[in-house]
């Protein structure tokens, strides 16, 4: 059957892609793009960062304009998907709407991890996702005198950052025993932890939270688990988010930490696709199983994909993994998963703040974390992109540099 309808049930990243390369593609059928957020649809990485500190505005960080979605002949429909008739192919909305569709496009994201402790619902408490939380937190930024972030991963650190250069005390709570454990190496851990010390960010490793106190409604105090009480008058955690797999599930879908999806990108239903947060594909840089990746790169390049797919070009979803993350003077970008690395060459100075970590695992470059060295993340994601790869004993040779190497390797 030709597909003369698309409906695409969440307006974020990997959403708005499917809408813009299906036109781009020659797609001349019916697009329908729905949106459960206010607005027109924005990118969420400023959020935590330039939007944040105020030095972009609103317009800047939408995808597109609004005669765009005119021009291209994408409705943008502004209501929630509550459930899928699968039987008769159809979306059903929560104003009542209908949506008939040949395929569907599940890009709903996810949503942050709740703080499940007693004063989590008091105000000055907040999770970062949506321009809502943003808008919210801009102004109270600007005025907190005592920040406690709940979370080093990256959401919690760009805000740590952010409010550590509006000149409030930052107190950082983190379970584990250092900076973005679970993403990066130590060596780019130690990095980040000294500048972050540097701008006066305190942080607390193997610490949780057990409670939040306040007055009148308003937080003013973090019990801490080894009994401390820091002050506060403002909190945001980053714990880390769950994905919305709930109209998934509902319509019967295979879901397990996310949608599960092939190496096509479809779901259990054929008819059916699903990218982004959202996902759960069998990823080639994790050996095949089935992971969830959370990041601009993914979801956009997993749209493209789908969209080859619908017009007749299909092909696995192989794409190379990148991740960004901007806190205070620091630019991290990640090419690759360093899931299993055992091995690590450290390149650059990492007190001029300026180094790049290649992540090895045995013999097999698998990841490079490169701080504030855009040049070397560009090799980087060549030199992944197509083995055979660079060995630890050539990348720790005096005055190795991954320009160069990638020129002399090039195949
Ligand atoms: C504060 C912040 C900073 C970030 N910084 C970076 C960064 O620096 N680099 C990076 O690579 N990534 C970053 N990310 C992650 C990146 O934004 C996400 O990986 C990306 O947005 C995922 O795109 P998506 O399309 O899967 O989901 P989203 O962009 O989350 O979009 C999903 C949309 O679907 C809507 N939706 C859900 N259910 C329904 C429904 N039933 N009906 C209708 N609509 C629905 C949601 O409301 C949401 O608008 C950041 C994320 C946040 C929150």
């Amino acid at each position: 059957m030709s597909i003369k309808s698309v409906v695409i049930v969440g307006a974020g990243h990997g959403g708005v892609q499917v809408a813009i390369s299906l036109r781009q593609e020659g797609f001349t059928g019916r697009i329908v793009l729905l949106n459960d957020e206010e607005g027109l649809p924005y990118q969420r990485p400023p959020l935590s960062k330039a939007y944040l500190l105020g030095k972009i505005g609103e317009s800047a960080m939408l995808f597109r304009p609004a005669t765009f979605y005119a021009e291209q002949r994408v409705e943008l429909i502004h209501d929630h998907a509550h459930a899928i008739d699968r039987t008769n192919r159809r979306v059903l909305l929560t104003s009542g709407g209908v949506l008939d569709y040949d395929h569907l496009v599940l890009a709903t994201g996810a949503h942050n991890r709740p703080l499940n402790i007693p004063g989590a619902e008091l105000a000055g408490v907040y999770g970062v996702k949506t321009k809502a939380d943003a808008d919210a937190l801009s102004p109270l930024v600007k005025a907190a005198k005592h920040v406690v972030v709940i979370g080093a991963g990256f959401i919690g650190l760009e805000f740590a950052a952010v409010a550590a250069a509006g000149g409030a005390a930052v107190e950082v709570l983190e379970l584990g025993d250092r900076p973005m454990a679970r993403a990066v190496s130590p060596q780019m851990s130690d990095l980040f932890r000294s500048a972050h010390e540097s701008w006066g960010v305190h942080f607390n490793f193997r610490c949780g939270v057990v409670a939040l106190e306040g007055e009148a409604g308003q937080v003013t105090s973090v019990t801490t688990t080894d009994g401390r009480r820091l002050v506060a008058d403002l909190v945001v955690y980053g714990i880390g988010v769950i994905p919305n797999v709930q109209l998934a599930l509902e319509a019967g879908l295979d879901v397990d930490n996310g949608i599960r999806v092939n190496s096509a990108l479809l779901t259990s239903d054929p008819a059916i696709s699903a990218l982004g947060d959202v996902a759960a594909f069998p990823c080639v840089q994790n050996g095949e199983r089935y992971t969830r990746l959370e990041s601009v790169q993914n979801a956009v390049d997993q749209g493209k994909s789908i969209v080859a797919r619908l017009m007749g070009k299909a092909a696995p979803y192989v794409a190379l993994p990148w991740f960004w993350t901007d806190q205070g003077a620091l630019k991290l970008q990640i090419a690759g998963l360093s899931i299993g690395a055992d091995n690590y060459v450290v390149l650059g100075d990492a007190g001029a703040q300026q180094m790049s970590v290649l992540c090895f695992r045995g013999e097999e470059l698998i990841a490079v974390e490169s701080c504030n060295r855009p040049g070397d993340h560009i090799y980087a994601r060549k030199i992944l992109a197509r083995p055979p790869a660079l060995t630890p004993v050539v990348a720790a040779a005096q005055g190795f540099d991954l320009k160069t190497w990638e020129a002399e390797n090039r195949r």
